[in-house]
């Protein structure tokens, strides 16, 4: 019997203000500027909880941990997908992979791309080879491209038996 399979899409904002350091998929880098919002602002492992939540149809990241509550200021954005996953596997479903674009002007995701996802599997206890990552820069134009927000995108496959 094939497994019952669903797509998951994800997608997020953050705008972009001075003083480092970044925190992006989980980690902290080491730039001049930081993403603004109510939690730490981690736009990629935003995107990742809401595929997931979209996959499993279990609301959306917004529904789940509100920004009119004061617990969720500032939050570790790790600590909340961890929590969106355990919900999500609770009804039974397995990640099969998950792939991943960040938006960005600056800084080069290259040389932190290993990191990440190391990170991500950690907080998901997947091996690291499920998840990818690209990013991509605005090409100078719009907001992305002239350093005003960052945005990610994130799709995920669950199986099921
Ligand atoms: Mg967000």
């Amino acid at each position: 019997m094939l497994p019952e399979l669903r797509i998951g899409l994800g997608h997020d904002t953050h705008r972009i203000a001075s003083g480092g350091p970044l925190r992006l998929g989980g980690i902290d880098i080491d730039v001049d500027f930081h993403l603004e919002g109510h939690s730490d602002a981690d736009v990629l492992l935003h995107a990742i909880t809401d595929s997931l939540l979209g996959a499993s149809n279990l609301g959306d990241i917004g529904e789940l941990f509100p920004d009119t509550l004061a617990e969720n200021k500032g939050r570790d954005s790790g600590q909340m997908l961890a929590l969106a996953w355990r919900k999500v596997h609770a009804t039974g479903w397995q990640v099969a992979n998950i792939d991943c674009v960040v938006l960005a002007e600056r800084p080069k995701l290259l040389p932190h791309r290993a990191a990440i996802c190391q990170r991500i599997a950690a907080i998901l206890e997947l091996a690291p080879e499920r998840i990818s990552l690209k990013g991509k820069t605005g090409e100078k134009s719009g907001d992305v491209g002239t350093g005003k927000i960052m945005q990610a995108i994130a799709t995920c496959l669950l199986w099921r038996t």
